[in-house]
């Protein structure tokens, strides 16, 4: 069962029915492409009776429940009633969670898998994400990236891919971390390693800084000694981590930037999303299977 989302999931629909796995999907009236072997449904609970896995978007709800539609105009909204008619087996699956989700599925003791915290998928999406966050530095600056001055903060899944993407466009990356091994790490990778606390202290000549750490990091003391040109594009997970209204009064260019596998390479993300997907359908197959 499919419900809500944009245009990764067409990608998702498409390898669930090369699958041959019985699927229903709501939300998609208004998408004219018909999808064999795959049934449009209403909204409804007792379309949920049935079904081992309701699968949501990207961000399955939002804080009022509401899951992200994009091709129609009826909206969903995810309250007790559905929960309550899906089997006590089902697992709901989405890429990450909103509170409001977290909280109705542990409420009706329903499995919840979210996909984007799986190291994988996250490495993965990195791919995406630096390339999205590499056209953002583009439109926004007057230079190459060859030749720039960037810091990364961060060096988790989406910083190493972002630093290391940057270094073989030709810039000069600087990487700020907190722990000495991935400050050896960074080292090792031929960045320019740092400790966060000296943030402010490196920010000096900078053209362009990626944060990927989901706190405040990028403050209003780091930004008053950052030059005019620099610009920043946060990818941490909003609310981001710049102190976007001092930049703003600084005149200095800030942009959070959420979701940019989902808008710079949909069918990409898709199929991380699918993939990811068909190993967890398989696997449970399997288990199911396996059970005397
Ligand atoms: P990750 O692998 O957990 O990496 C996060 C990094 O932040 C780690 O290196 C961690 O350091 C560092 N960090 C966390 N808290 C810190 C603190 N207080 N001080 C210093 N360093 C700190 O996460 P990820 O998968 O790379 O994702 C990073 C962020 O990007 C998340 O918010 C995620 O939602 C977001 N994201 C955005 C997009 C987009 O399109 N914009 C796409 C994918 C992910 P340690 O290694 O020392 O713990």
């Amino acid at each position: 069962m499919l419900a809500g989302g944009d245009a990764r999931q067409l990608e998702v629909i498409r390898r669930l029915t090369e699958m041959d796995a019985t699927v229903t999907i709501i939300g998609f009236d208004r998408l004219d492409t018909p999808f064999s072997g795959a049934s449009k449904a209403d909204w409804s609970p007792e379309v949920l009776k049935e079904a081992h896995i309701l699968f949501l978007p990207a961000v399955g709800t939002d804080d009022d429940g509401i899951v992200p539609t994009l091709f129609t105009d009826s909206g969903i909204k995810l309250t007790d009633d559905f929960l309550e008619a899906l089997p006590k087996t089902s697992k709901v699956i989405t890429g990450m969670a909103k509170s409001y989700l977290r909280k109705i599925c542990e409420k009706h003791r329903l499995e919840l898998i979210e996909l984007f915290e799986r190291d994988d998928v996250a490495i993965y999406n990195s791919i995406p994400t630096a390339e999205g966050a590499l056209m953002m530095a583009i439109q926004n600056t007057d230079i190459t990236i060859h030749g720039s001055n960037c810091i990364v903060l961060g060096l988790g899944r989406t910083g190493l891919t972002m630093a290391r993407t940057l270094k073989a466009l030709g810039a000069h990356v600087k990487a700020g971390v907190r722990r000495d091994e991935a400050f050896a790490r960074a080292f090792e990778m031929g960045f320019e390693p740092f400790y966060m606390q000296d943030l402010a202290r490196h920010a000096g000549n900078i053209d362009l800084i990626f944060n990927t750490i989901p706190t405040m990091i990028v403050t209003a003391q780091v930004i008053a000694q950052l030059p005019q040109r620099a610009c920043i594009i946060d990818l941490a997970s909003k609310p981001g981590g710049t102190d976007f209204r001092f930049a703003e009064k600084r005149g200095i260019k800030a942009l959070l930037a959420p979701g940019l596998p989902g808008i710079v390479a949909p069918k990409t993300a898709g199929r991380i999303i699918a993939n990811s997907l068909t190993q967890i359908i398989l696997e449970d197959i399997r288990l199911r299977g396996n059970q005397p």
